[in-house]
């Protein structure tokens, strides 16, 4: 499809008309309905608890609220199928799709194979449809947390541990392997640091078998953690000896006040960094230094600030890449901050949305961290809203 994209300059991410394009008035205003409800901590609190009840007693009428709520905004469907409309409306906008089979945490045998089957079901979803170039890979569905906690602690596993670690090595490889073949890209999300380790150790050896002409694999680099940055210059030294390139997605990190309680009720020194600033810095140097490599690294700079997002869309532009190049990526999640994504691949920068989709008492919890993640503490409208309100102004509508 010809799509026309500007000349090269940093996007306006203040144009709210390109951001909000693909939305109707009608559409406009149930989102700033939605966001001006998840503002209010209070009903955020009370909202996540009756939600969580509702869901157990398995309530049909509250399934059905949230599918046309805070479900719509943020997911993309029940099923692959679903997600095929909100794909190609993205694509009408040059903007690219990541799925993601929402379901996390599991530990019976039987859903960890059927998040398997779902993944590998992705993969092909991917490698038949142009606008999807890679699907999302949640390591936790795949194998029981508990296990990657044992790992990590370096605990003897029993024989039935060894074997139940050995399927998850084994699915692990067959996801990978199908991507590879497919020439789709798998991106490996990143968990909390108790048992990151495990997760890490099978991505560098995932990227050393199918990372070798194309970058298949990509592994999250959570650039809250103060050990991270050096991770990441170390895996990309890894990688050039053992001659492999590296998938880097960077994140600043969801789990941070989990990481710090766990580190002061159990007395170790919390991995998190002590700023905000300091998480910036971070990030913003694992940017820069995938960008310095890039022939070499392939970078999804997966964040919605702005300023970050400013910063490599400005360093590719100075340094002179080829901002089409396959290792230059933004992302964003699904209904949120449709200003950058929108706004960036009007320039003609590649940028693709998360698409979380799945049953919806599968994806409560990835919802409640989105729902935390717009409310405000300060009492001032999130980002969000101020733009959608903005939006609302410019076309006169209420
Ligand atoms: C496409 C995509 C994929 C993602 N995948 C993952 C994933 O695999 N694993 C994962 O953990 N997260 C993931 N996230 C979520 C991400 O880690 C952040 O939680 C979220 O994007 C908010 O950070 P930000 O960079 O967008 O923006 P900002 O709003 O600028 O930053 C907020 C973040 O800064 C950090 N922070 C805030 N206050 C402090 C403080 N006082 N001290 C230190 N640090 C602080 C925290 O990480 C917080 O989430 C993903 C996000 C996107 C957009």
């Amino acid at each position: 499809m010809a799509i026309e994209t500007e000349p090269l300059s940093i996007p306006d991410f203040t144009n709210t008309e390109i951001a909000f394009q693909n939305k109707s008035d009608a559409e406009l205003r149930q989102t700033a309905r939605l966001f001006q409800v998840m503002n209010n901590p209070a009903v955020v609190k009370v909202g996540e608890s009756l939600a969580k009840t509702a869901l157990r007693l398995r309530l049909p009428f509250v399934k059905t609220i949230i599918k046309q709520t805070i479900f719509k905004q943020f997911c993309g469907g029940l099923n692959l199928l679903d997600c095929q409309e909100v794909i190609d409306e993205l694509y009408k906008y040059n903007v690219l799709s990541l799925l993601d089979y929402g379901v996390e945490a599991k530990t019976e045998e039987v859903d960890l194979e059927n998040a398997l089957d779902e993944l590998i079901n992705a993969i092909d979803f991917a490698a038949s449809n142009h606008s999807v170039p890679a699907a999302v890979c949640k390591l936790t569905a795949l194998v029981p947390n508990g296990l990657l906690a044992k790992k990590q602690r370096a605990e003897t596993f029993t024989a039935e541990e060894e074997e139940a670690y050995a399927r998850f090595r084994e699915r692990l490889d067959t996801a990978c392997q199908r991507a590879c073949e497919r020439e789709v890209g798998i991106l490996l999300d990143a968990e909390e640091s108790w048992m990151q380790d495990p997760m890490d150790e099978a991505a560098a050896e995932m990227m050393s078998l199918y990372n070798k002409e194309r970058v298949t694999v990509y592994n999250t680099y959570q650039l809250y953690r103060k050990d991270r940055l050096a991770k990441l210059k170390s895996d990309f030294a890894i990688a050039q000896e053992a001659g492999y390139m590296l998938g880097a997605k960077c994140v600043r990190g969801a789990y941070m006040d989990k990481e710090r309680e766990r580190a002061k009720e159990m007395g170790y020194p919390s991995p998190i960094q002590d700023t905000k600033e300091d998480t910036d810095r971070d990030f913003d140097a694992a940017i820069s230094f995938c960008l310095e490599h890039y022939e070499q690294i392939s970078l999804i700079c997966a964040t919605h600030n702005v300023k970050s997002t400013a910063m490599m869309a400005q360093e590719i532009i100075s340094r002179g890449l080829p901002m089409d190049h396959p290792h230059l990526n933004f992302s964003q999640l699904q209904g949120m901050s449709d200003y950058l994504t929108f706004n960036l691949a009007k320039k003609g920068f590649n940028v693709a949305k998360y698409i979380v989709y799945g049953p919806v008492h599968e994806v409560t919890e990835y919802l409640i961290r989105r729902a935390e993640e717009n409310t405000s503490v300060t009492g001032e409208a999130s980002r969000e809203l101020r733009l959608i309100q903005s939006e609302m102004d410019r076309r006169g509508i209420c």
